[in-house]
Protein backbone atom coordinates (compact mmCIF):
# COMPACT_ATOMS: atom_id res chain seq x y z
CA UNK A 1 0.00 0.00 0.00
CA UNK A 2 0.78 3.75 -1.05
CA UNK A 3 1.87 6.29 1.74
CA UNK A 4 -1.64 8.53 2.63
CA UNK A 5 -2.23 11.20 0.12
CA UNK A 6 -3.63 14.15 1.84
CA UNK A 7 -5.99 16.76 -0.21
CA UNK A 8 -7.94 19.31 1.46
CA UNK A 9 -11.43 19.77 0.64
CA UNK A 10 -12.92 22.31 -1.47
CA UNK A 11 -14.21 25.54 0.60
CA UNK A 12 -17.64 25.12 0.39
CA UNK A 13 -17.67 21.57 1.36
CA UNK A 14 -15.92 22.14 4.53
CA UNK A 15 -18.05 24.88 5.55
CA UNK A 16 -21.16 22.21 4.36
CA UNK A 17 -19.71 20.17 6.37
CA UNK A 18 -19.02 22.12 9.34
CA UNK A 19 -22.40 23.13 8.91
CA UNK A 20 -24.33 19.40 9.02
CA UNK A 21 -22.26 18.61 11.70
CA UNK A 22 -22.96 20.82 14.17
CA UNK A 23 -26.24 21.55 13.00
CA UNK A 24 -29.26 20.60 16.06
CA UNK A 25 -31.13 18.55 13.31
CA UNK A 26 -33.95 16.60 14.71
CA UNK A 27 -34.33 14.00 11.47
CA UNK A 28 -30.58 13.45 11.46
CA UNK A 29 -31.87 9.84 10.20
CA UNK A 30 -31.74 11.51 6.70
CA UNK A 31 -28.05 10.33 6.54
CA UNK A 32 -29.13 6.97 6.18
CA UNK A 33 -31.87 7.67 3.38
CA UNK A 34 -28.51 9.59 1.22
CA UNK A 35 -26.43 6.88 1.71
CA UNK A 36 -28.46 4.26 0.55
CA UNK A 37 -29.78 6.31 -2.43
CA UNK A 38 -26.34 6.49 -3.73
CA UNK A 39 -25.90 2.78 -3.03
CA UNK A 40 -28.82 2.00 -5.10
CA UNK A 41 -27.92 4.37 -7.88
CA UNK A 42 -24.12 2.75 -7.67
CA UNK A 43 -25.91 -0.85 -8.66
CA UNK A 44 -28.32 1.37 -11.58
CA UNK A 45 -25.05 3.08 -12.76
CA UNK A 46 -23.47 -0.31 -12.99
CA UNK A 47 -25.95 -1.96 -14.19
CA UNK A 48 -25.98 0.28 -17.77
CA UNK A 49 -22.23 -0.10 -17.89
CA UNK A 50 -23.14 -3.64 -18.07
CA UNK A 51 -25.05 -3.32 -21.50
CA UNK A 52 -22.20 -2.67 -23.43
CA UNK A 53 -19.36 -4.86 -20.93
CA UNK A 54 -21.05 -7.79 -19.30
CA UNK A 55 -17.99 -8.94 -17.85
CA UNK A 56 -18.73 -6.18 -15.37
CA UNK A 57 -21.15 -8.13 -13.80
CA UNK A 58 -20.04 -11.11 -13.72
CA UNK A 59 -19.14 -13.15 -10.78
CA UNK A 60 -21.36 -10.95 -8.46
CA UNK A 61 -24.97 -10.34 -10.21
CA UNK A 62 -27.03 -10.16 -7.40
CA UNK A 63 -26.79 -6.49 -6.52
CA UNK A 64 -27.71 -5.29 -3.25
CA UNK A 65 -27.27 -2.90 -0.48
CA UNK A 66 -26.22 -3.82 2.78
CA UNK A 67 -26.08 -1.99 6.45
CA UNK A 68 -23.97 -3.69 8.86
CA UNK A 69 -23.94 -2.65 12.10
CA UNK A 70 -21.10 -3.08 14.88
CA UNK A 71 -21.76 -2.22 18.60
CA UNK A 72 -18.31 -3.02 19.60
CA UNK A 73 -16.52 -0.60 17.06
CA UNK A 74 -19.25 1.84 17.35
CA UNK A 75 -19.33 1.71 13.33
CA UNK A 76 -22.47 1.34 10.79
CA UNK A 77 -21.26 -0.09 7.49
CA UNK A 78 -22.91 0.81 4.42
CA UNK A 79 -21.96 -1.99 1.75
CA UNK A 80 -22.70 -1.99 -2.31
CA UNK A 81 -21.72 -4.07 -4.92
CA UNK A 82 -22.69 -1.64 -7.24
CA UNK A 83 -20.19 0.60 -9.63
CA UNK A 84 -17.72 1.98 -7.46
CA UNK A 85 -15.18 4.69 -7.73
CA UNK A 86 -11.96 4.99 -8.99
CA UNK A 87 -9.07 7.84 -7.63
CA UNK A 88 -10.97 10.65 -9.77
CA UNK A 89 -14.43 9.49 -9.04
CA UNK A 90 -13.21 9.99 -5.00
CA UNK A 91 -11.44 13.20 -5.74
CA UNK A 92 -14.26 14.97 -7.71
CA UNK A 93 -17.30 13.26 -5.91
CA UNK A 94 -15.97 12.74 -2.37
CA UNK A 95 -14.16 16.44 -2.07
CA UNK A 96 -16.07 18.71 -4.27
CA UNK A 97 -20.22 20.13 -4.46
CA UNK A 98 -20.72 17.89 -7.27
CA UNK A 99 -24.60 18.14 -6.51
CA UNK A 100 -27.11 20.65 -7.07
CA UNK A 101 -29.17 19.99 -4.16
CA UNK A 102 -26.22 20.87 -2.36
CA UNK A 103 -25.05 24.10 -3.74
CA UNK A 104 -28.87 25.12 -3.29
CA UNK A 105 -28.93 24.55 0.12
CA UNK A 106 -25.49 26.38 0.36
CA UNK A 107 -26.90 29.60 -1.14
CA UNK A 108 -30.44 28.84 0.72
CA UNK A 109 -28.75 28.93 3.87
CA UNK A 110 -26.39 31.80 3.00
CA UNK A 111 -29.92 33.70 3.13
CA UNK A 112 -31.70 31.83 5.75
CA UNK A 113 -29.02 31.93 8.85
CA UNK A 114 -29.16 28.80 11.02
CA UNK A 115 -32.75 27.58 9.05
CA UNK A 116 -31.26 23.35 9.89
CA UNK A 117 -34.26 22.48 8.33
CA UNK A 118 -33.35 23.11 5.12
CA UNK A 119 -30.86 20.01 5.50
CA UNK A 120 -33.96 17.55 5.15
CA UNK A 121 -35.59 20.07 1.96
CA UNK A 122 -32.65 19.57 0.18
CA UNK A 123 -30.74 16.66 1.06
CA UNK A 124 -27.00 17.38 1.17
CA UNK A 125 -25.85 14.01 -0.16
CA UNK A 126 -22.96 12.15 1.13
CA UNK A 127 -22.18 14.97 3.01
CA UNK A 128 -24.96 14.12 5.56
CA UNK A 129 -23.11 11.50 7.08
CA UNK A 130 -21.07 13.88 9.20
CA UNK A 131 -24.47 14.47 10.98
CA UNK A 132 -23.92 11.36 12.99
CA UNK A 133 -20.25 10.82 12.33
CA UNK A 134 -16.96 11.82 13.01
CA UNK A 135 -14.85 9.55 11.44
CA UNK A 136 -16.00 8.25 7.66
CA UNK A 137 -13.75 5.69 5.72
CA UNK A 138 -14.78 4.93 2.56
CA UNK A 139 -13.07 1.91 0.40
CA UNK A 140 -13.86 1.24 -3.04
CA UNK A 141 -13.39 -0.95 -6.04
CA UNK A 142 -14.34 0.46 -9.62
CA UNK A 143 -15.73 -2.34 -11.70
CA UNK A 144 -13.44 -3.40 -14.11
CA UNK A 145 -10.85 -1.94 -12.47
CA UNK A 146 -8.15 -3.41 -10.22
CA UNK A 147 -6.97 -1.05 -8.20
CA UNK A 148 -8.90 -0.35 -4.59
CA UNK A 149 -8.91 2.97 -2.92
CA UNK A 150 -9.40 4.16 0.50
CA UNK A 151 -11.00 7.53 1.17
CA UNK A 152 -10.75 8.57 5.10
CA UNK A 153 -11.81 12.25 6.51
CA UNK A 154 -12.69 13.40 10.11
CA UNK A 155 -14.83 16.23 8.29
CA UNK A 156 -12.63 18.88 8.93
CA UNK A 157 -9.29 19.98 6.61
CA UNK A 158 -9.72 17.43 4.17
CA UNK A 159 -9.41 13.71 3.44
CA UNK A 160 -6.67 11.21 2.73
CA UNK A 161 -6.50 9.08 -0.41
CA UNK A 162 -4.75 4.98 0.02
CA UNK A 163 -3.94 2.62 -2.35
CA UNK A 164 -5.89 -0.09 -0.81
CA UNK A 165 -6.02 -4.07 -1.18
CA UNK A 166 -9.24 -4.46 1.65
CA UNK A 167 -11.85 -2.69 -0.57
CA UNK A 168 -14.86 -4.63 -1.76
CA UNK A 169 -14.01 -6.81 -4.99
CA UNK A 170 -16.50 -4.42 -6.58
CA UNK A 171 -18.17 -1.80 -5.24
CA UNK A 172 -18.09 0.59 -2.03
CA UNK A 173 -18.35 0.04 1.97
CA UNK A 174 -18.47 3.29 3.83
CA UNK A 175 -17.45 3.05 7.57
CA UNK A 176 -19.33 5.84 9.58
CA UNK A 177 -17.57 5.75 13.29
CA UNK A 178 -21.07 7.24 15.18
CA UNK A 179 -20.66 10.18 17.32
CA UNK A 180 -21.47 9.51 21.14
CA UNK A 181 -24.80 10.74 20.66
CA UNK A 182 -25.52 8.62 17.61
CA UNK A 183 -25.59 4.92 18.61
CA UNK A 184 -29.04 4.57 18.22
CA UNK A 185 -27.96 3.76 14.36
CA UNK A 186 -26.40 0.73 15.72
CA UNK A 187 -29.97 -0.40 16.36
CA UNK A 188 -31.55 -2.63 14.26
CA UNK A 189 -34.58 -1.98 14.86
CA UNK A 190 -33.92 2.10 14.39
CA UNK A 191 -32.09 0.81 10.93
CA UNK A 192 -35.79 -1.10 10.03
CA UNK A 193 -38.03 1.92 10.68
CA UNK A 194 -35.90 4.26 8.92
CA UNK A 195 -35.51 2.20 5.44
CA UNK A 196 -39.32 1.42 5.78
CA UNK A 197 -39.74 5.05 6.06
CA UNK A 198 -37.34 5.98 3.39
CA UNK A 199 -36.16 3.17 1.07
CA UNK A 200 -38.61 0.78 1.00
CA UNK A 201 -39.61 2.27 -2.57
CA UNK A 202 -36.03 1.05 -3.87
CA UNK A 203 -36.14 -1.56 -6.30
CA UNK A 204 -32.67 -3.09 -4.77
CA UNK A 205 -32.72 -5.46 -1.73
CA UNK A 206 -31.92 -3.27 1.47
CA UNK A 207 -30.31 -5.68 3.72
CA UNK A 208 -29.52 -6.26 7.24
CA UNK A 209 -26.38 -7.67 8.37
CA UNK A 210 -26.38 -9.43 11.53
CA UNK A 211 -25.88 -12.75 12.80
CA UNK A 212 -27.63 -15.15 10.26
CA UNK A 213 -28.96 -14.36 6.73
CA UNK A 214 -29.12 -11.39 5.61
CA UNK A 215 -32.74 -9.31 6.63
CA UNK A 216 -34.36 -7.42 3.90
CA UNK A 217 -35.64 -4.06 4.89
CA UNK A 218 -37.67 -2.80 1.80
CA UNK A 219 -40.56 -4.40 0.47
CA UNK A 220 -39.88 -6.71 -2.12
CA UNK A 221 -40.94 -5.59 -5.77
CA UNK A 222 -40.20 -2.02 -6.78
CA UNK A 223 -42.32 0.66 -5.87
CA UNK A 224 -44.43 1.00 -9.25
CA UNK A 225 -44.90 -2.85 -9.57
CA UNK A 226 -47.31 -2.47 -6.16
CA UNK A 227 -51.10 -2.01 -6.21
CA UNK A 228 -52.02 1.38 -5.87
CA UNK A 229 -53.95 1.04 -2.98
CA UNK A 230 -51.45 -0.33 -1.01
CA UNK A 231 -49.11 2.42 -1.49
CA UNK A 232 -49.41 5.89 1.01
CA UNK A 233 -48.97 9.01 -0.54
CA UNK A 234 -45.45 9.30 1.80
CA UNK A 235 -44.03 6.51 -0.18
CA UNK A 236 -45.01 8.30 -3.54
CA UNK A 237 -43.17 11.31 -2.31
CA UNK A 238 -40.24 9.69 -1.01
CA UNK A 239 -39.70 7.78 -4.43
CA UNK A 240 -39.87 10.88 -6.25
CA UNK A 241 -37.03 12.30 -4.14
CA UNK A 242 -35.03 9.42 -4.64
CA UNK A 243 -35.80 9.02 -8.97
CA UNK A 244 -35.61 12.71 -8.99
CA UNK A 245 -32.63 13.60 -6.89
CA UNK A 246 -35.31 16.76 -5.86
CA UNK A 247 -36.51 17.59 -2.55
CA UNK A 248 -39.48 19.84 -3.25
CA UNK A 249 -43.20 18.17 -3.41
CA UNK A 250 -44.27 16.71 -6.85
CA UNK A 251 -47.20 18.69 -8.32
CA UNK A 252 -48.73 15.40 -9.40
CA UNK A 253 -48.06 11.81 -10.32
CA UNK A 254 -49.37 9.39 -12.76
CA UNK A 255 -48.97 5.79 -11.80
CA UNK A 256 -49.92 3.37 -14.46
CA UNK A 257 -49.65 -0.19 -16.21
CA UNK A 258 -50.26 -0.73 -19.48
CA UNK A 259 -51.64 -4.20 -20.50
CA UNK A 260 -52.07 -5.90 -24.41
CA UNK A 261 -50.24 -5.40 -27.39
CA UNK A 262 -47.58 -3.26 -25.10
CA UNK A 263 -47.13 -4.37 -21.70
CA UNK A 264 -45.12 -1.58 -19.62
CA UNK A 265 -45.98 -0.28 -16.12
CA UNK A 266 -45.30 3.65 -15.05
CA UNK A 267 -44.39 5.99 -12.41
CA UNK A 268 -43.92 9.48 -13.78
CA UNK A 269 -44.02 12.55 -11.58
CA UNK A 270 -44.28 16.29 -12.38
CA UNK A 271 -41.62 18.24 -9.92
CA UNK A 272 -43.33 21.07 -8.36
CA UNK A 273 -40.38 23.34 -8.96
CA UNK A 274 -38.06 23.80 -12.16
CA UNK A 275 -34.84 21.29 -12.06
CA UNK A 276 -32.29 23.45 -12.07
CA UNK A 277 -30.98 21.97 -15.14
CA UNK A 278 -34.27 22.56 -16.96
CA UNK A 279 -32.94 23.97 -19.62
CA UNK A 280 -28.91 22.72 -19.63
CA UNK A 281 -28.41 20.47 -22.78
CA UNK A 282 -25.85 18.39 -20.57
CA UNK A 283 -28.84 17.47 -17.67
CA UNK A 284 -28.23 14.71 -15.99
CA UNK A 285 -31.24 13.39 -14.91
CA UNK A 286 -34.93 12.10 -16.76
CA UNK A 287 -37.03 9.57 -16.95
CA UNK A 288 -35.15 6.30 -15.62
CA UNK A 289 -35.97 3.02 -18.23
CA UNK A 290 -36.11 -0.26 -17.04
CA UNK A 291 -36.64 -4.05 -18.08
CA UNK A 292 -38.23 -6.16 -15.64
CA UNK A 293 -37.72 -3.86 -12.78
CA UNK A 294 -33.67 -4.10 -13.92
CA UNK A 295 -32.30 -0.23 -14.58
CA UNK A 296 -31.26 0.08 -18.27
CA UNK A 297 -30.50 3.67 -18.78
CA UNK A 298 -32.17 7.41 -18.02
CA UNK A 299 -32.96 10.26 -19.93
CA UNK A 300 -33.31 8.83 -23.04
CA UNK A 301 -34.55 10.92 -25.46
CA UNK A 302 -36.57 8.41 -27.75
CA UNK A 303 -38.80 6.96 -24.91
CA UNK A 304 -39.92 10.91 -23.43
CA UNK A 305 -40.03 13.68 -25.77
CA UNK A 306 -37.97 16.74 -24.82
CA UNK A 307 -40.99 19.31 -24.39
CA UNK A 308 -41.80 16.80 -21.83
CA UNK A 309 -37.91 16.93 -20.31
CA UNK A 310 -39.21 17.84 -16.87
CA UNK A 311 -40.88 14.28 -16.21
CA UNK A 312 -39.25 12.36 -13.74
CA UNK A 313 -39.83 8.85 -12.64
CA UNK A 314 -39.67 5.26 -14.31
CA UNK A 315 -40.93 3.04 -17.38
CA UNK A 316 -41.40 -0.17 -16.90
CA UNK A 317 -41.05 -2.48 -20.15
CA UNK A 318 -41.46 -6.11 -20.15
CA UNK A 319 -41.64 -6.35 -23.78
CA UNK A 320 -37.75 -5.05 -24.20
CA UNK A 321 -34.85 -7.86 -24.32
CA UNK A 322 -32.97 -7.46 -20.80
CA UNK A 323 -29.64 -7.43 -23.10
CA UNK A 324 -30.96 -4.50 -24.98
CA UNK A 325 -27.53 -2.22 -25.94
CA UNK A 326 -27.48 1.43 -26.73
CA UNK A 327 -27.58 1.31 -30.00
CA UNK A 328 -31.04 -0.38 -29.63
CA UNK A 329 -32.37 2.38 -27.32
CA UNK A 330 -32.10 4.93 -30.29
CA UNK A 331 -34.07 2.74 -32.57
CA UNK A 332 -36.34 0.47 -31.26
CA UNK A 333 -39.66 0.34 -32.51
CA UNK A 334 -41.12 -0.81 -28.98
CA UNK A 335 -39.88 2.44 -27.24
CA UNK A 336 -41.31 4.58 -29.96
CA UNK A 337 -44.59 3.37 -29.27
CA UNK A 338 -44.41 3.44 -25.58
CA UNK A 339 -43.01 6.96 -26.14
CA UNK A 340 -46.43 8.22 -27.91
CA UNK A 341 -48.89 6.58 -25.47
CA UNK A 342 -47.03 8.06 -22.59
CA UNK A 343 -47.37 11.03 -24.02
CA UNK A 344 -50.81 10.66 -24.71
CA UNK A 345 -51.38 9.63 -21.50
CA UNK A 346 -49.36 12.34 -19.84
CA UNK A 347 -51.04 15.03 -21.53
CA UNK A 348 -54.60 13.60 -21.40
CA UNK A 349 -54.00 14.04 -17.39
CA UNK A 350 -52.59 17.43 -18.09
CA UNK A 351 -55.86 18.38 -19.59
CA UNK A 352 -58.04 16.16 -16.70
CA UNK A 353 -56.28 18.44 -13.70
CA UNK A 354 -56.97 21.33 -15.77
CA UNK A 355 -60.51 21.18 -15.77
CA UNK A 356 -60.43 19.39 -12.28
CA UNK A 357 -58.34 22.30 -10.80
CA UNK A 358 -58.21 25.57 -13.22
CA UNK A 359 -55.90 27.16 -10.25
CA UNK A 360 -54.12 24.17 -9.55
CA UNK A 361 -53.32 23.71 -13.30
CA UNK A 362 -51.95 27.21 -13.99
CA UNK A 363 -49.55 26.45 -10.84
CA UNK A 364 -48.42 23.82 -13.56
CA UNK A 365 -48.44 26.18 -16.56
CA UNK A 366 -46.66 28.88 -14.75
CA UNK A 367 -42.95 26.73 -14.11
CA UNK A 368 -43.52 24.19 -17.16
CA UNK A 369 -45.23 26.24 -19.81
CA UNK A 370 -42.58 27.15 -22.01
CA UNK A 371 -41.04 23.81 -21.95
CA UNK A 372 -44.38 22.19 -22.90
CA UNK A 373 -44.47 25.05 -25.53
CA UNK A 374 -42.09 23.62 -27.59
CA UNK A 375 -44.11 20.75 -28.19
CA UNK A 376 -45.98 23.50 -30.43
CA UNK A 377 -43.70 23.25 -33.25
CA UNK A 378 -41.56 20.27 -32.44
CA UNK A 379 -44.45 17.19 -32.62
CA UNK A 380 -47.63 18.31 -34.85
CA UNK A 381 -49.30 15.64 -33.79
CA UNK A 382 -50.03 17.05 -30.76
CA UNK A 383 -50.38 20.54 -31.28
CA UNK A 384 -54.13 20.91 -31.23
CA UNK A 385 -53.70 19.04 -27.76
CA UNK A 386 -50.81 21.47 -26.40
CA UNK A 387 -52.61 24.33 -27.72
CA UNK A 388 -55.85 23.11 -25.69
CA UNK A 389 -53.64 22.80 -22.64
CA UNK A 390 -51.87 26.51 -23.11
CA UNK A 391 -52.40 29.16 -21.22
CA UNK A 392 -51.62 32.70 -21.89
CA UNK A 393 -51.45 36.66 -20.78
CA UNK A 394 -53.96 38.96 -22.50
CA UNK A 395 -54.78 42.24 -22.56
CA UNK A 396 -57.84 41.78 -21.29
CA UNK A 397 -57.17 39.48 -18.13
CA UNK A 398 -54.66 39.77 -15.18
CA UNK A 399 -54.39 36.14 -14.91
CA UNK A 400 -53.78 33.16 -17.68
CA UNK A 401 -56.23 32.35 -19.99
CA UNK A 402 -57.08 29.46 -22.38
CA UNK A 403 -57.44 29.78 -26.07
CA UNK A 404 -61.02 28.52 -26.13
CA UNK A 405 -62.08 31.36 -23.40
CA UNK A 406 -60.42 33.55 -25.53
CA UNK A 407 -62.04 32.69 -28.57
CA UNK A 408 -65.27 32.84 -26.51
CA UNK A 409 -64.94 36.47 -26.46
CA UNK A 410 -63.85 37.31 -29.73
CA UNK A 411 -66.08 40.62 -31.25
CA UNK A 412 -68.17 39.91 -34.20
CA UNK A 413 -66.67 39.47 -37.21
CA UNK A 414 -63.19 38.84 -35.90
CA UNK A 415 -61.74 35.78 -37.52
CA UNK A 416 -57.86 35.42 -35.85
CA UNK A 417 -56.47 34.95 -33.05
CA UNK A 418 -54.34 38.64 -32.11
CA UNK A 419 -50.92 38.38 -30.50
CA UNK A 420 -48.19 40.28 -29.97
CA UNK A 421 -44.72 38.78 -28.58
CA UNK A 422 -42.26 40.33 -26.34
CA UNK A 423 -39.64 40.36 -23.81
CA UNK A 424 -41.70 41.83 -21.32
CA UNK A 425 -45.02 41.77 -20.07
CA UNK A 426 -45.42 44.94 -18.79
CA UNK A 427 -43.61 46.67 -22.27
CA UNK A 428 -46.31 44.64 -24.57
CA UNK A 429 -48.96 46.12 -22.36
CA UNK A 430 -47.65 49.74 -23.38
CA UNK A 431 -47.05 49.03 -26.67
CA UNK A 432 -48.81 51.30 -29.53
CA UNK A 433 -49.31 48.35 -32.00
CA UNK A 434 -52.63 47.76 -29.50
CA UNK A 435 -54.37 50.78 -29.45
CA UNK A 436 -56.14 50.35 -32.23
CA UNK A 437 -56.99 47.25 -30.93
CA UNK A 438 -58.12 48.60 -27.23
CA UNK A 439 -60.12 50.49 -29.09
CA UNK A 440 -62.38 48.60 -30.70
CA UNK A 441 -62.26 46.09 -27.48
CA UNK A 442 -60.02 43.73 -29.09
CA UNK A 443 -58.67 41.34 -27.02
CA UNK A 444 -54.55 40.20 -28.00
CA UNK A 445 -52.38 37.40 -26.29
CA UNK A 446 -49.15 38.62 -24.79
CA UNK A 447 -46.37 36.54 -25.16
CA UNK A 448 -42.94 36.65 -23.75
CA UNK A 449 -41.40 33.30 -23.52
CA UNK A 450 -38.50 33.03 -26.52
CA UNK A 451 -40.14 29.93 -27.97
CA UNK A 452 -43.41 31.98 -28.89
CA UNK A 453 -42.06 32.89 -31.52
CA UNK A 454 -41.19 29.68 -33.09
CA UNK A 455 -43.80 28.10 -32.63
CA UNK A 456 -46.70 30.91 -33.60
CA UNK A 457 -45.16 30.09 -37.28
CA UNK A 458 -45.66 26.80 -37.17
CA UNK A 459 -48.50 26.56 -35.51
CA UNK A 460 -51.39 27.57 -38.02
CA UNK A 461 -54.56 27.44 -36.50
CA UNK A 462 -56.78 26.58 -33.25
CA UNK A 463 -60.80 26.00 -34.10
CA UNK A 464 -60.06 26.74 -37.32
CA UNK A 465 -59.19 30.50 -36.24
CA UNK A 466 -55.79 31.51 -37.76
CA UNK A 467 -52.87 33.71 -35.45
CA UNK A 468 -51.95 36.70 -36.60
CA UNK A 469 -49.45 39.39 -34.96
CA UNK A 470 -50.42 42.93 -34.67
CA UNK A 471 -47.12 43.72 -35.58
CA UNK A 472 -48.21 42.86 -39.04
CA UNK A 473 -49.06 45.11 -41.67
CA UNK A 474 -52.09 42.89 -42.22
CA UNK A 475 -53.66 42.74 -39.20
CA UNK A 476 -57.26 44.77 -40.74
CA UNK A 477 -59.41 45.52 -38.09
CA UNK A 478 -62.27 47.21 -40.68
CA UNK A 479 -64.42 43.77 -40.34
CA UNK A 480 -64.37 43.83 -36.92
CA UNK A 481 -67.02 45.22 -35.08
CA UNK A 482 -66.25 47.61 -32.17
CA UNK A 483 -67.56 47.33 -28.74
CA UNK A 484 -70.24 49.91 -28.41
CA UNK A 485 -68.61 52.71 -25.89
CA UNK A 486 -65.58 52.78 -28.20
CA UNK A 487 -67.80 54.12 -31.65
CA UNK A 488 -67.02 57.58 -30.60
CA UNK A 489 -62.99 57.45 -30.74
CA UNK A 490 -63.31 55.61 -33.93
CA UNK A 491 -65.03 58.21 -35.15
CA UNK A 492 -62.52 61.08 -34.02
CA UNK A 493 -59.80 59.01 -35.15
CA UNK A 494 -60.99 59.10 -39.18
CA UNK A 495 -61.77 62.55 -39.24
CA UNK A 496 -57.93 63.05 -38.94
CA UNK A 497 -57.63 61.32 -42.25
CA UNK A 498 -57.30 63.48 -45.58
CA UNK A 499 -55.35 65.12 -47.81
CA UNK A 500 -53.17 66.29 -45.38
CA UNK A 501 -52.40 62.59 -44.07
CA UNK A 502 -51.43 62.14 -47.40
CA UNK A 503 -48.45 65.09 -47.42
CA UNK A 504 -47.28 63.39 -44.01
CA UNK A 505 -47.00 60.33 -45.43
CA UNK A 506 -45.24 61.31 -48.95
CA UNK A 507 -43.08 63.52 -46.88
CA UNK A 508 -42.09 60.50 -44.14
CA UNK A 509 -41.20 58.12 -47.34
CA UNK A 510 -38.64 60.42 -47.93
CA UNK A 511 -37.00 61.34 -45.21
CA UNK A 512 -36.56 57.60 -44.17
CA UNK A 513 -35.58 56.51 -47.34
CA UNK A 514 -33.53 53.28 -47.05
CA UNK A 515 -34.30 52.63 -43.41
CA UNK A 516 -38.00 51.69 -43.90
CA UNK A 517 -39.93 49.52 -46.42
CA UNK A 518 -43.14 51.37 -46.52
CA UNK A 519 -45.54 54.37 -44.61
CA UNK A 520 -48.74 53.44 -43.98
CA UNK A 521 -52.07 55.96 -42.78
CA UNK A 522 -53.08 52.98 -39.92
CA UNK A 523 -55.63 52.90 -37.91
CA UNK A 524 -54.21 50.63 -35.33
CA UNK A 525 -53.64 53.80 -33.14
CA UNK A 526 -55.38 56.15 -30.85
CA UNK A 527 -52.94 57.94 -28.37
CA UNK A 528 -49.43 56.84 -30.04
CA UNK A 529 -48.55 58.94 -33.52
CA UNK A 530 -46.79 56.04 -35.46
CA UNK A 531 -45.81 52.58 -34.37
CA UNK A 532 -43.27 49.99 -36.82
CA UNK A 533 -44.92 46.92 -38.19
CA UNK A 534 -43.74 44.03 -40.30
CA UNK A 535 -44.66 43.48 -43.78
CA UNK A 536 -47.27 40.06 -43.99
CA UNK A 537 -44.63 38.09 -45.82
CA UNK A 538 -41.88 39.77 -43.70
CA UNK A 539 -40.38 38.39 -40.19
CA UNK A 540 -41.94 39.15 -37.01
CA UNK A 541 -40.42 42.32 -35.80
CA UNK A 542 -39.97 39.89 -31.71
CA UNK A 543 -38.65 37.11 -33.94
CA UNK A 544 -36.04 39.18 -35.98
CA UNK A 545 -34.90 40.99 -32.88
CA UNK A 546 -33.93 37.08 -31.44
CA UNK A 547 -32.18 36.56 -34.42
CA UNK A 548 -30.12 39.24 -34.53
CA UNK A 549 -29.32 38.75 -30.83
CA UNK A 550 -28.46 35.32 -31.16
CA UNK A 551 -26.19 35.63 -34.11
CA UNK A 552 -24.14 38.37 -32.04
P1 LIG B 1 -25.84 12.87 -5.77
O1 LIG B 1 -26.22 11.49 -5.31
O2 LIG B 1 -27.01 13.78 -5.87
O3 LIG B 1 -25.02 12.89 -7.03
P2 LIG B 1 -24.19 12.80 -3.38
O4 LIG B 1 -23.51 13.84 -2.55
O5 LIG B 1 -25.16 11.95 -2.66
O6 LIG B 1 -24.88 13.51 -4.62
O7 LIG B 1 -23.08 11.90 -4.03
C1 LIG B 1 -22.05 12.49 -4.78
C2 LIG B 1 -21.48 11.55 -5.79
O8 LIG B 1 -20.61 10.60 -5.17
C3 LIG B 1 -22.48 10.70 -6.53
O9 LIG B 1 -23.03 11.40 -7.64
C4 LIG B 1 -21.63 9.53 -6.97
O10 LIG B 1 -20.94 9.86 -8.16
C5 LIG B 1 -20.62 9.39 -5.86
N1 LIG B 1 -21.01 8.33 -4.92
C6 LIG B 1 -21.53 8.49 -3.69
N2 LIG B 1 -21.77 7.30 -3.11
C7 LIG B 1 -21.42 6.36 -4.01
C8 LIG B 1 -21.42 4.91 -4.03
N3 LIG B 1 -21.88 4.20 -2.99
N4 LIG B 1 -20.95 4.29 -5.13
C9 LIG B 1 -20.50 5.00 -6.20
N5 LIG B 1 -20.46 6.34 -6.24
C10 LIG B 1 -20.91 7.03 -5.17
MG1 LIG C 1 -27.01 11.08 -3.47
Amino acid sequence: ESAPETLPFQAEVSRLIDIVANALYAKREVFLRELVSNASDACDRLRYAALTQAELLAGDAELAVDLQPDSAAATLTVIDNGIGMNRDDLVSNLGTIARSGTARFLEELGEKKGDVDLIGQFGVGFYSAFMVADRVVVETRKAGEAQGWRWESDGRSGFTLTESDSAPARGTRIELHLKEDAREFLEAQRLRQIVQTYSDHLAVPVRLRGEGEPERLNAEGALWTRPKSEITEEQYKEFYHHVAHAFDEPWGWLHFKAEGVMEYAGLLYVPGTAPWDLFDPQRRHGVKLYVKRVFIAEGVESLVPSYLRFLRGVIDSEDLPLNVSRETLQHSPVLGRMKSALVKRVLGELESRAEKDPADYERFWEIFGAVLKEGLYEDAGQRDKLLTLARFRSTKSEGWTSLADYIARMRPGQEKIYVITGDDIEALRRSPQLEGFAAKGIEVLLLTDPIDDFWLSAAGEYEGKGFQSVTRAGADLDTIEAEASDEEEKDEQESLEGSELATLVAWLKTALGETVKDVRASKRLTSSPVCLVADDGDMDLHLARILRHSQR
